[in-house]
């Protein structure tokens, strides 16, 4: 039985003040102890949550690391060891924001995740069909894609300690939430994926939801058989809310 994960992915968002609310609202949250949660502030946040959070079951992770492991002349990047030093447990990787916008290639996200894992912190690897690829069909080929690049240049091992989360670009953000059965298709087609490859190392994945979750259509999207918790973004920035999509991810 895979142990659910809900992750709140808060994105440029936040000041020392307001993060401190966050921080606040998030431990008057009761969590429900079947399932892990996770919270991802700006790197500027990083070690006010991590000492925020002291003595609540959330685990605090990073929005993104630099890809080379070894600290150095590398101005403007974090490197994996700092992020172990400020507390972070986890590190998002490929997310579609940082491929799309801000250009990070296939081989990039490769190098970060074997960072993430050299470091002993676990990625979290987004990976997603922008509108268009959905349109002409090719959803299942772009994200196996995405995910065979890993798996290509680190082995189907890697997957034993990272999560992976299926964002469809079209579904961040926009309000616009995938149907949990079309979630299901696709995180399905994942886990098959890796079957292929290895059946134990995907029977123990987890493969979040993200885009537009909210406590509405929390329940009816974790209940289905491959979805094993969410990546939340927007709905992350309200603790209550938050809290209720936790709760949600619960038996
Ligand atoms: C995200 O960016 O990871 C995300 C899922 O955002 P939202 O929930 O706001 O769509």
């Amino acid at each position: 039985m895979r142990r659910p994960l809900v992750a709140g992915n808060w994105k440029m968002h936040g000041t020392r003040a307001s993060v401190a609310e966050l921080i606040e609202g998030v431990r008057q949250q009761v969590l429900p102890a079947d399932v892990d949660v996770a919270v991802f502030p700006s790197s500027l946040h990083i070690v006010q949550v991590v000492e925020g959070l002291n003595g609540k079951a959330v685990k605090v992770g990073a929005q993104d690391c630099a890809a080379q492991v070894e600290q150095g002349a590398l101005t403007g990047e974090l490197a994996v060891s700092q992020l172990v030093d400020g507390g972070c447990e986890l590190v998002l990787v490929g997310h579609s924001e940082r491929r799309l916008i801000l250009g990070e290639s296939d081989e990039v996200v490769v190098r970060k995740f074997a960072a993430v894992q050299a470091a002993g912190l676990t990625p979290v690897l987004c990976v997603g069909e922008t509108r268009e690829q959905r349109e002409a069909n090719k959803t299942l080929g772009v994200v196996g894609g995405q995910l065979a690049a890993v798996i290509d240049a680190l082995g189907v091992e890697a997957l034993k300690n990272a999560v992976v989360a299926y964002e469809p670009v079209w579904a961040i953000g926009t309000g616009l939430t995938a149907t949990p059965e079309q979630a299901q298709e696709v995180h399905a087609a994942i886990r098959a994926q890796v079957a292929q490859l290895d059946a134990g190392v995907a029977s123990g994945l987890r493969i979040l939801y993200g885009g537009s979750v909210k406590a509405a259509s929390a329940a009816e999207l974790f209940g289905m058989r491959d979805i094993d918790g969410g990546l939340v973004g927007g709905a992350s920035l309200n603790a209550d809310e938050f809290g209720a999509i936790c709760r949600a991810a619960g038996n």
